[in-house]
């Protein structure tokens, strides 16, 4: 007795993590032949809608088709009574295939899920140890399977919620996209009416202008950041596919983007030319996402140190800060959507929703590269890189 709860213990516990439920239900009636030494044995589940019955599963030594349980029948008989049942001598149609059986219902609650049919070729009595080790079969089979349902009802619960949270960020974006484009083009026109005024007349006005101007082109990025999530999510994102030279892009985009932080110095270290088939506006956005980063986690009146070289075949871009850096336990999260670090409080730059990685990681990936980084000790800063195929006759040295 002591062996077979062990061994009905250890299916149980090889259970609990088991996702197919069909799985489930042929081990526990495997262990349930093995335990009652049975010849062969089936399940028959139980139909909710119409109280019937469907066979689920028979081991492979069944040697029929076992017909579906009939009104005041055995199985009838053990659904009623909820406690195994055990026939030693059974009615003359079953008597070529056995000679005994035993019926172990699964019931949790009052909800049954069905009935374990254990066959015996010889006829055999039941020994009065037998009825607690089944009954104990019953409870495990029934626990696993209750605990199964809950986990994937939980999952389905889940899934559902993410869908819905994502329709919403798609809805949310779509409609932020109109008002932001709106306020951007009146600023616009307001900035040129002024300049025509002449702005030193009003400096105070001219100044709002630049800061709206500033905030709304930053809303109208975290507001492009949200519809490409849900772009990417659905794979709607477009990329175009042209030639161009990387270091040349490097340059401009770093042109550009030290305007925006005069409070940090972006140089930029390069030996070779590289041409990219692929989105110039799509990787100019990781390369604008990795500097504004750079220079968002590290302190004013720090280096931000560009390189470009060849890497195994692929053009390699460092951006290298000497600030917060990475620590080891958000390693490994950094590149989730809405990923933001407990440590960003350290900084003085404007928050951003923790999506820049994450899309900079989607883009590389469409185009056959990789985005990765290496973080020194924690305030030491941190280099990001991306890795990029290349057309491989048109490399020139400068
Ligand atoms: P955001 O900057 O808008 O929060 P990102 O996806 O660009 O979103 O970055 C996710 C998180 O990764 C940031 O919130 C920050 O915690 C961390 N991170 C990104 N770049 C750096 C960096 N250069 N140094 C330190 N931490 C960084």
């Amino acid at each position: 007795m002591d062996i077979k709860l062990a061994r009905l213990n250890q299916i149980t516990l090889e259970c609990l993590d088991e996702v197919d439920q069909l799985k489930i239900i042929e081990k526990f009636t495997k262990i349930a032949i093995e335990i009652l030494s049975a010849d062969f044995g089936f399940m028959f589940w139980r139909l909710v809608d119409d109280n019937s019955y469907k066979l689920i599963y028979k081991s492979p030594k069944t040697p029929y088709e076992p017909r579906l349980p009939r009104k005041y029948g055995y199985n009838y008989k053990a659904s009623k009574g909820r406690i195994p049942y055990f026939v030693s001598k059974p009615m003359k149609s079953l008597l070529p295939y056995m000679k005994s059986l035993a019926i172990i219902p699964i019931f949790y609650k009052n909800h049954q899920y069905g009935n374990i049919v254990l066959c015996f070729k010889k006829e055999r009595t039941f020994t009065l140890e037998e009825r607690p080790i089944s009954m104990a079969l019953s409870n495990a089979t029934a626990q696993i399977i209750t605990i199964n349902t809950f986990h994937k009802k939980t999952e389905r619960t889940a899934h559902k919620l993410l869908k819905q949270k994502d329709e919403f960020f798609n809805i949310a974006s779509h409609e932020l996209k109109t008002p932001v484009a709106a306020i951007k083009g009146f600023v616009q026109i307001l900035k040129q009416k002024m300049k025509k005024a002449r702005p030193e007349t009003n400096p105070e006005t001219s100044y709002f202008l630049d800061k709206i101007n500033l905030h709304t082109e930053k809303l109208g990025r975290l507001v492009n950041d949200l519809l490409d999530v849900s772009r990417i999510e659905t794979g709607k994102l477009k990329f175009k596919k042209m030639t161009f030279e990387l270091s040349e892009l490097l340059e401009e985009v770093i042109d550009g983007v030290q305007v925006a932080l005069p409070y940090h110095h972006v140089s930029f270290r390069n030996k070779h030319r590289f041409w990219i088939r692929g989105d110039r506006e799509h990787i100019e956005r990781v390369i604008i996402n990795l500097l504004t980063n750079a220079a968002k986690y590290s302190p004013a009146g720090s280096k931000i140190k560009v390189s470009l070289e060849e890497k195994a075949g692929c053009a390699r871009v460092n951006v290298e800060d000497f600030g917060i850096g990475i620590n080891k336990k958000d390693q490994l999260k950094i590149f989730k959507r809405f990923f933001q670090s407990k440590d960003n409080s350290q900084t003085s730059g404007l928050p951003g929703l923790g999506l820049g990685l994450y899309i900079a990681r989607e883009i590389l990936k469409h185009h056959g590269g990789e985005l990765q980084f290496e973080s020194k000790e924690r305030s030491k800063g941190s280099i990001f890189y991306f890795l990029l195929p290349y057309s491989k006759y048109r490399i020139i040295k400068r």
